[in-house]
């Protein structure tokens, strides 16, 4: 990227201070609440207002009274582009989902995967979304419309196998190439505080072991994290277990691949053993409950993730298996799942999930100085409006009980990033939402034209 670029990024936060009714703090609520960042982005102070503090006579003072604060959410997994593919597929397993999505994604152009990132980009914000994990097709032209965004990203290129094209309508790159396209971007954006890039094997089951070798090896090498999909499905559990003689984790153990910075979307049927695996290697697992359910993939075992002590972070997968970016719908999801499942209601709880999908989530993506709203981190924070039927009566001490059980997207009115205002009281400040939304509504219908024969007459 070019200084000018830099510079611009930099230059796009101001001295703010934001006084809301309530604030989610890493030490609790705190309410009323002020939050104030310089023109770096960095938290200067979170606590209670200081209604005589000296503030910089350029600071912007958003006084937010029926509103509440919290960190951006983060997701821990999806493939932003399938905004397209909302909807395709909604009530077959997971097998028939995965061939009728496929058979779509062949179809994609170029300006199709730039035109889904961006409606991605746009609910991801307004919904209160400020980091994401990401596996599909990328380069260098689909990263900066996440970095003009304003949005923090770990970007992983999707491969299969060294001699398979994974998206021929987008791009003739094979799995070698994506492999050097991966590499030469890790260098491109290394010192870039919105962007971390990661390589992106797509599964056990759809990669051949010697090519997960390399990729450990590779990753090992040269500091690059890797971003998969492991135990999804019964079916995929069965599949490696016939061709390699054992569960998926404990293949991708033997080929190496714990060896390196990983992530691990859905781990759905993890053994005890796999478990422990993941919480030895430090391997970090993103829960996405439901796109699980959706998929009639089952429940993956929260509570003993929890306990083992693996790093966590919550995702919602693609929207094609869930049908929303709306991590509010996952927060609670995840906090109830297993008290029905396991007739316990105190075996997950809210906190904790807003905790995941927060500071452990930025931590297990790759972001650690960001998901929480203390000093010296950066301000990436979210402001709910709690006014509404849904929200009353609101009372501060329920703010945790609020943003675990009732809020949700639509109750965010303002979002900043790195202290760049990037959503204000329901506007966006960086994307063209309306343009984007038309977009997509176009190449979705021209999508199905080529899927769909023609209906009888
Ligand atoms: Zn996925």
């Amino acid at each position: 990227m070019s200084e000018t670029e830099n510079t611009r990024a930099a230059a796009a936060a101001q001295p703010t201070v934001l006084r809301a009714d309530a604030m989610l703090t890493p030490a609790g609520a705190v309410a009323p609440a002020e939050l104030a960042f310089d023109a770096s982005g960095r938290i200067t102070y979170a606590g209670s207002p200081r209604p005589d503090a000296e503030l910089p006579a350029d600071a912007a003072v958003h006084e937010l009274g029926g509103h509440v604060l919290m960190p951006g959410l983060v997701n821990g997994h999806t493939h932003s582009a399938m905004t397209l593919l909302r909807g395709v597929s909604d009530d077959e397993g997971f097998m028939p989902w995965l061939a009728a999505v496929q058979g779509l994604e062949q179809r994609l152009t170029p300006a199709d995967v730039a035109t889904g990132l961006e409606l991605a980009l746009v609910e991801m914000i307004e919904t209160g979304t400020t980091a994401f994990a990401d596996m599909y097709h990328w380069d260098a032209g689909l990263i900066e419309l996440v970095r003009g965004a304003g949005m923090r990203a770990l970007i992983a290129p999707a491969s299969f196998a060294p001699d398979t094209v994974g998206f021929p309508g987008v791009s003739p790159a094979n799995g070698a190439a994506v492999t050097e396209l991966t590499e030469e971007l890790a260098g491109r954006y290394a010192e870039d505080p919105q962007i971390r890039i990661a390589y992106g094997p797509h599964a056990p089951y759809t990669c051949p072991p010697e090519f997960l070798s390399e990729l450990a090896e590779r990753a090992v090498e040269r500091g690059i994290p890797i971003h998969t999909h492991v135990s999804e499905s019964a079916a995929e559990v069965a599949q490696i277990q016939e061709r390699y003689g054992a569960t998926p984790a404990e293949h991708l153990d033997r080929v190496g691949l714990f060896r390196a910075e990983v992530l691990a979307a859905h781990c759905v049927h993890l053994t005890p053993g796999e478990i422990e695996l993941f919480a030895r290697t430090g391997a970090a697992i993103s829960h996405n409950p439901v796109s699980n359910l959706k998929l009639g993939n089952g429940i993956a075992p929260l509570p003993e993730w929890q306990e083992a002590g693996i790093r966590l972070t919550l995702g919602t997968d693609s929207v094609a298996s869930n049908n929303t970016l709306d991590l509010f719908e996952e927060i609670k999801t995840a906090t109830i799942l297993h008290r029905g499942a396991r007739l316990d209601a105190a075996i997950v709880r809210a906190s904790d999930v807003l905790d995941i999908a927060t500071r452990r989530g930025a931590e297990a993506i790759g972001f650690p100085e960001t998901g929480a709203l203390e000093p010296g981190r950066f301000a990436d924070v979210i402001a709910l409006d709690v006014t509404g039927s849904s929200a009353t009566p609101f009372t501060p001490a329920a703010l945790v009980s609020h943003l675990g059980f009732a809020a949700t997207g639509a109750d965010v009115r303002h979002v900043f990033i790195g202290g760049r205002h990037v959503y204000a009281d329901g506007a966006h400040r960086t994307l063209d939402a309306a343009a984007i939304r038309a977009r997509a509504t176009e190449a979705r219908a021209r999508l199905a034209a080529l899927a769909d024969p023609a209906p009888a007459a």
